[in-house]
Order: C-alpha cells, then structure tokens, then sequence
C-alpha cells in the first residue's frame, strides 16, 4: 500500500512528524524518532509514510478492550479500588524478548481493515460514561505511545470527571507527552526494564529518555507509579537494584510507589521465573535506599501488595490479588496512628472501599 487507501478508517494523518527532503518523513511519536521514506514502515510498523506524509495505520483499532480495576496496572496511589474502562491496540517500539503481551505486541495491525475491532473515541467516552462503574480509561496492553492520535482524541472528549491513564514504556518524545499532558493525562504506570548499561544495549534505547519523561510529568503533576519487572540474571543484580532506588528518589521523589514484579517464562525468554525471595530481596534493598512506598507484584497474596505507613509501619490499605479490602485511612488520607500525610491521588480518597 503505497498510496491513502481512504476506505480505510484506520489511517490517520500522524500528529507528531516532520518532513524532510525527497518525500521522506521523520516521526516524532517516540523517541526513535524514526526516518522513514516513502512507502516504508517505522520501527513499530504502525506509522506509515505515504507519499510525503506520515500516517498511524491503527487509529482505533483496538485489540484488546476491557474493564480493570486500576490496582491491576498496577496503580495502588491512584484513584485506589477505583475500575478503568481498559483499551489496547497492535505493536510496540521496544524488542523485549520477556514481552507478557507478546500476542499483541509482537504483532502489527491486521492488514484488512474489515478483520480489526474498530471503535471510534465518541463511543468510546459513550462506553464510559453510560457505565457508572467506570472512573476513568487507560490506554495499556501494547505501548500506548503508538496510539497517541487516538488516545489524545479520546482524552480531549472526556471529561474531567474521568481519569486518563497509560501504562507504558516511557519512551515517548517529550512532544507526545506534552500533548497527552495537555489533554489530561493524569496518571502513569511506567514501566522499567533495568538500568543502562544492560537495556541500553539489549533494546537498542537510551533509558535516560525515560528519566526525562518522567521528570517532566512529575514536574506538571502527572501521578507517577514504577514497575520493574525482575528477570533472574537480567535485571536483579543487587547494585542494579541500589542504582535505580536511588534514581527515583534523586530524580523523583521517595515517595514515588515502585513495584518489584514477578517475571514468568513468556515469548522467548528462557530464565526460570523469578524466585519470592529474589523478590523480598529487592523490596529490602529499595527501603534501605530510602524509598517509602514498595510493593511486590504478580504474587497473588503477598503482605507486600498493601500499603503500611513509612512513618509507624501500621497497615493502611489491604489489597488482595487486585482489589482493596479494607482502608484505615482517615479523611485527607493520614495515617490514623501517626498523623503521617500518606500520597494518594486524588488527595480526597473519593473511591476506597472501607
Ligand atoms: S512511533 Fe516510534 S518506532 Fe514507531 S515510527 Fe514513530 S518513532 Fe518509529
């Protein structure tokens, strides 16, 4: 397909690109800032340049599409036992060979667009506002960053009642972020894969772009969670585990929540999963470095999925496997022992189940 097949509802102008010499183009959706000449694919294989232009092949085409609670991506300081409308959709712009969701991000948009689920952003909102249990949408599965043109129009129709969330690598440009932001982005799940001198090479990206997304959205007040998925002799090394504890607190803040998540066998990863005690070590390392809010993940049960406060240790917010069970905070969210300000975003905790 090298010329518009304007039948095709999928195909949307890209909102971040520039265009350079001899009808080719540079994407700047993330931050491989692809050069692409005409007829030819980006990285991700989901922007396209066709005769001069640069288009998204998968506006609305959504893979995967379903109702989470937001403890599930995980977010535990964000609107807690609150449920988000769910959306994915094809590809990725990273090569990670542990990918979990590998059936759809190894996989780039159907090339028919009469095989895709194609819904639009009106019904989307439609979808989340006709069902009172939903409290916001978030954009996951696959990297959201290559649905930005989507993502961003179905933000700019929802209101402010609603949040809008992604879990994502972070490799978006700092021009997509600023965009997202813009429209209302108000949460983010990142998740990391290690740190420099192992990703770096491994995904052929420089994690320092990430570093600088996240400041940015720290700074205009996006709420930040942190994922790293542990791989037993890829990421877990202890000083791996020092480095980036101390990143996110110089970088950051020590009260940014981190969750150390349990790595299984997936695509073509051959490590064994990661052992609990791994896990336990990591969750020990991260507290001696000064982070206040560390979690452990996919270990369904485990007293590390609930929230203690940093200040006298009692228990706060119980969660089991992705739900809240009980919260003792007490209004404005303080600890009810020490009086300690615990950071759950919105500040008034409107949706903990008690
Ligand atoms: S989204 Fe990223 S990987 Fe995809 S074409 Fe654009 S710059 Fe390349």
């Amino acid at each position: 397909m090298n010329k518009l097949n304007s039948d095709d509802p999928r195909i949307r102008e890209a909102y971040l690109y520039k265009k350079l010499r001899e009808n080719s183009v540079q994407c700047n959706t993330c931050n491989r800032r692809c050069v692409i000449k005409e007829g030819e694919v980006g990285f991700c294989k989901t922007k396209k340049n066709i005769e001069g232009k640069l288009y998204t092949l998968q506006y609305g085409d959504v893979s995967s599409y379903s109702l989470n609670p937001i403890e599930k991506k995980p977010a535990y300081h964000f609107y807690p036992g609150s449920t988000a409308l769910t959306l994915g959709s094809w590809s990725c712009n990273f090569i990670c060979n542990w990918c979990q969701n590998w059936e759809i991000s190894k996989t780039p948009p159907p090339p028919n667009y009469s095989d895709a689920s194609l819904l639009t952003p009106e019904k989307v909102v439609e979808n989340a506002t006709f069902n009172p249990s939903i409290n916001g949408i978030c954009f996951s599965f696959n990297e959201p960053t290559l649905s930005l043109e989507f993502a961003y129009d179905v933000f700019h129709l929802l209101s402010e009642d609603y949040y809008k969330h992604f879990v994502t690598n972070g490799y978006m440009t700092p021009e997509a972020l600023g965009l997202l932001i813009d429209v209302g982005l108000n949460g983010m799940t990142v998740s990391f894969k290690g740190t420099k001198n192992i990703v770096d090479c491994l995904l052929d990206m420089k994690v320092d772009h990430v570093w600088d997304n996240l400041q940015i959205a720290f700074q205009r007040g996006v709420h930040i969670e942190l994922v790293y998925l542990l791989i037993p002799t890829l990421n877990d090394d202890e000083e791996f585990i020092i480095d980036f504890s101390q990143k996110v607190i110089s970088k950051l803040s020590d009260r940014i929540p981190v969750h150390f998540s349990r790595y299984f066998p997936s695509y073509l990863a051959k490590q064994p999963k990661t052992s609990i005690s791994i896990l336990q070590k990591a969750h020990t390392i991260a507290k001696n470095e000064g982070l206040k809010y560390v979690y452990l993940g996919n270990i369904p049960g485990h007293p590390f999925q609930s929230t203690y406060c940093p200040n006298c240790s009692e228990l706060l917010i119980k969660r089991d496997v992705f739900s809240v069970t009980f919260s003792k905070l007490n209004p404005n969210n303080r600890c009810p022992s020490c009086n300690e300000q615990i950071p759950i975003f919105p500040h008034i905790p409107i949706y903990l189940n008690s």
